[in-house]
């Protein structure tokens, strides 16, 4: 088997109808056949790539084969965002009647399909502790179909055993389905702990550039299957040429996501005994109290951290404002470093109960690093806590 590298830049090989080195983009919403029978067997090709381009395209098919083979599932496939992923496989795994575990700390998105969406249709959920095996355990009933797994979670960095809920899941016959966007592959493979889906916002670091808005589905064939049968009807596919760009970002992964360990624990350890800063939330601190879980399952902790101001949401705000390489933005895993304040984001966007119950502290800035230089990125983070603006207030 191949490293990494070579995976990224060459799993796509044989799925090249022409001989030009860099992938043609398939700018088609439609393929031709040359008789009846050829055509009727594209039509029930799944996961194809030359009927119609809702069931399938050349660019689908390329990154899909990447992905596959970085995550080390039998299959992938492509959708028209991580959101898109996350409702096509849950559309197509569980019915009314039926029940679904997720986690309490868990990406904004995910949080809302298991608050909102599937109750309404008629699919009861529960959200556990992450931390807690045992908690996973409890919330099983005769009826659990699904349990949506998360780790390290957004925004809080929390740790979820994926070996342990696997385990769990097999053995009373539920499927799993993990979101690793936050990992990647190059970070933690889910697969390799009996986890039955992955599933990405290929939106961050997948494609790392901020220009594309993609989801993508790693698992068995036989259950990705029964997701391309719902996807040909939720209609969410990928555009051919955001597929192009993503399999132009998936190619620098692997040397893109070691700089962004870096710059994560630098930026982490620089700031976490800092006395404006109350706690730093990042797997990669020894001080994290899921550090062993996150070092025998990771085999780096990525670029994010969640960073808690001593001084609460104003402070946090202000910490935002004084960032000159961070920008403020709701996306991640870029080349370039974005910060948020989930408090002041979600003043519109959610309810007062929704914001309790994720746990997420008023103080909390999301940093996500980018691949520039770690000392600039480091010695900004460092000028923009309050206390050392005022000294530098102080001194000019
Ligand atoms: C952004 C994000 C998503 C949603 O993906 P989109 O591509 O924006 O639909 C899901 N999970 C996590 C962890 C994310 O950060």
């Amino acid at each position: 088997m191949s490293g990494s590298s070579t995976v990224a830049v060459h799993a796509d090989r044989d799925l090249h109808p022409s001989r030009a080195v860099a992938p043609p983009i398939y700018r088609t919403a439609a393929f031709w056949a040359e008789d009846a029978q050829q055509f009727a067997r594209a039509a029930v090709d799944r996961r194809g790539r030359d009927f119609y381009t809702r069931f399938g395209n050349p660019n689908h098919a390329q990154v899909a084969a990447v992905v596959a083979e970085l995550e080390h599932t039998e299959a992938a496939m492509v959708t028209a965002s991580g959101m898109a992923a996350l409702t096509t496989a849950v559309l197509a795994l569980v019915s009314a009647g039926d029940h679904v575990i997720g986690q309490r700390s868990t990406y904004g998105g995910t949080a809302s399909v298991l608050l909102n969406l599937l109750p309404r249709l008629g699919v009861s959920t529960t959200q556990v502790d992450q931390t807690d095996p045992e908690a996973f355990e409890q919330a099983l009933t005769p009826r659990t179909r699904l349990i949506l797994l998360e780790s390290p979670s957004n925004p809080l960095l929390q740790i979820t055993d994926l070996r342990a809920v696997a385990d769990l899941a097999r053995a009373h016959d539920v499927l799993t389905m993990a979101d690793n966007t936050f990992a990647t592959p190059m970070n933690q493979r889910p697969a390799d702990f009996g986890i039955d889906l992955v599933w990405h916002s290929a939106t961050k670091y997948l494609n790392g550039h901020s220009d594309v808005s993609a989801g993508v589905l790693a698992g068995p064939a036989r259950i990705l299957d029964r997701i391309w049968d719902v996807a040909l009807l939720t209609g969410a596919v990928l555009g051919p040429f955001d597929a192009w760009l993503l399999l132009r970002g998936l190619r620098t992964l692997p040397l893109r996501m070691p700089r962004h360990n870096v710059n994560g624990q630098a930026l982490a350890e620089a700031l976490h005994e800092h006395p404006a800063v109350a706690r730093v939330h990042y797997p990669g601190l020894a001080t994290h109290p899921q550090h062993a879980l996150a070092a025998g399952q990771m085999s780096g902790f990525g670029g994010v951290l969640g960073i808690e101001l001593a001084s609460g949401f104003e402070a946090a705000d202000a910490f935002l404002g004084r960032l000159r390489h961070a920008r403020r933005s709701a996306s991640l895993g870029g080349v370039e470093t974005l910060a948020v304040h989930p408090a002041s984001m979600w003043r519109g966007m959610l309810s007062e109960e929704h914001i309790a119950a994720s746990g997420v502290p008023l103080g909390l800035v999301r940093l996500a690093a980018g691949i520039e230089d770690t000392a600039d990125l480091v010695a900004d983070a460092l000028a923009a806590l309050p206390c050392n603006a005022f000294v530098e207030e102080l001194t000019r």
